[in-house]
């Protein structure tokens, strides 16, 4: 009873069969490659979606783990146990306060800044990356990181009993330095932007056969970003939104979410529906929101200089996959500069009490900015994407959020203090209506 039971398992569950290069169409054996031998383009991984259709309902994804693995079958893994930490599942929260300050009807924001075990979305794509290094025969694991990847690649790592050696550029926030060394993996804090980091990798990945998480796993790691779709799909009551926003690195994220939404309409969990999306980038580095506004179907590399590191890619490789989205959906694609990005973070704060890091204030900054030109439709569903926590990057706000009032422990310095920070308060007030 057992083994049939298996059997059948085994045959509802690889539904993902190729690599496919989403340029020329070329298909290769699923091992771990990332580029195209013919023509050098991405690979990605390919589904027989007629099979999907067979076995995948509503309630049979409901009755799975609350995790990102409750879609495995979306996934591209063969491990009946594939690491879990918990990772996804994380709160779709209805906005109030923030809804009505930007004036509109229907937000929800996204919340991974809440993500196991991490606390950022990267949790998801190293979760399935990892499951697949181990099942390729990979022991040492890496990755080229601009901060969160780091971390959850040294998290899981750890959890799964790999060795880890992980690359990021030397100039990161402390947060995120520490946020890796507690799993004690090797950290090559390397001189240089990200994308120097990354060539870097290229080479290593190639030298010493490790299983780099973005690089040759690339294909099965991208893919645990359409969990970001499906969970915001199945929270919503099986329905897609109107409209979101995210924010833009490399663009996979944002170019996942996207076929999340139509892998779902392919096998008839939801209604069709022309989601649109918009996406969100810091002014410091900001190749794809220009590419976007000048038409271009080309991107033109930058040295990245913001606060919003985690995001700062000045070379993304799916930055034109992410424009075409955005024009094929009538997005938009926004940047905004440091100090809307702080602003960003505080107003996500003071509305919603969540916390986000640099790239969360981005998004929202970014959110903003498309209401208050009318880009965002009052009545649309909206959803936004919180992607990172701000513990993490908390240098960013340092002396833009005030300080605590210290007192004696007697209650007359209480009330003094107490009388002083009311008034402060009053003045600052009178201050924004003159
Ligand atoms: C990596 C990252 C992103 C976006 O990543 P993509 O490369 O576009 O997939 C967004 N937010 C945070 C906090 C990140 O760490």
């Amino acid at each position: 009873m057992q083994a049939a039971t298996n059997i059948q398992n085994q045959t509802h569950t690889h539904a993902f069969h190729k690599l496919k290069c989403k340029e020329c169409g070329a298909e290769y054996e699923l091992e771990a490659k990332n580029v195209c031998e013919v023509c050098f383009g991405p690979l990605e991984v390919k589904y027989d979606y007629s099979k999907l259709r067979q076995t995948v309902t509503r309630e049979t994804i409901e009755a799975g783990p609350n995790s990102i693995w409750r879609y495995r079958q979306f996934l591209p893994v063969t491990s009946e146990n594939p690491i879990d930490v918990g990772t996804g599942m994380t709160p779709l929260v209805r906005s109030q306060r923030l809804a009505r300050r930007l004036g509109l009807k229907k937000l929800y924001i996204k919340n991974d800044a809440v993500n196991m075990p991490t606390l950022s979305f990267k949790d998801r794509v190293v979760s399935v990356a990892m499951t697949r290094a181990k099942e390729l025969g990979f022991s040492t694991v890496s990755c080229a990181s601009t901060g969160n990847l780091a971390n959850s690649t040294a998290a899981i790592a750890a959890h799964a009993g790999l060795d880890c050696c992980v690359f990021i550029p030397s100039d990161l926030e402390a947060g995120k330095i520490l946020g890796s060394l507690v799993y004690s993996p090797t950290l090559m804090a390397v001189k240089g932007n990200y994308d120097q980091v990354n060539r870097l990798c290229s080479e290593v990945a190639n030298t010493h056969g490790w299983g780099f998480v973005n690089i040759n796993l690339r294909p099965y790691y991208s893919e645990g970003s359409k969990t970001l779709g499906y969970e915001v799909a199945e929270q919503l009551g099986w329905e897609l939104p109107d409209h979101i926003v995210a924010p833009l690195a490399s663009g996979s994220l944002f170019t996942k979410i996207y076929k999340g939404f139509n892998e779902f309409k392919e096998v008839g969990l939801v209604e069709d529906k022309n989601v649109r999306f918009s996406g969100a980038q810091a002014e410091g580095c900001s190749p794809i929101a220009k590419a976007f506004k000048e038409g271009r179907d080309f991107i033109k590399p930058e040295k990245p200089n913001t606060i919003a590191k985690s995001i700062a890619i000045g070379n993304p490789a799916d930055g034109i996959y992410a424009v075409e989205i955005a024009n094929k959906t009538n997005g938009n694609i926004e940047s905004v500069n440091d100090e809307e990005i702080i602003e960003g973070m505080k107003l996500l704060a003071e509305t919603e009490g969540i916390f986000t890091e640099t790239a969360g204030g981005t998004t929202i900054a970014v959110l903003k900015k498309l209401v208050e030109a009318g880009k965002i439709d009052p009545e649309e569903t909206t959803v936004v994407y919180i992607t990172g926590n701000g513990l993490k990057t908390q240098e960013a706000i340092q002396g833009a959020i005030g300080e605590p009032l210290t007192i004696d422990a007697k209650l007359d310095s209480f009330e003094s203090a107490l009388e002083r920070s009311r008034t402060l308060e009053r003045l600052e007030w009178q201050q924004v209506l003159v």
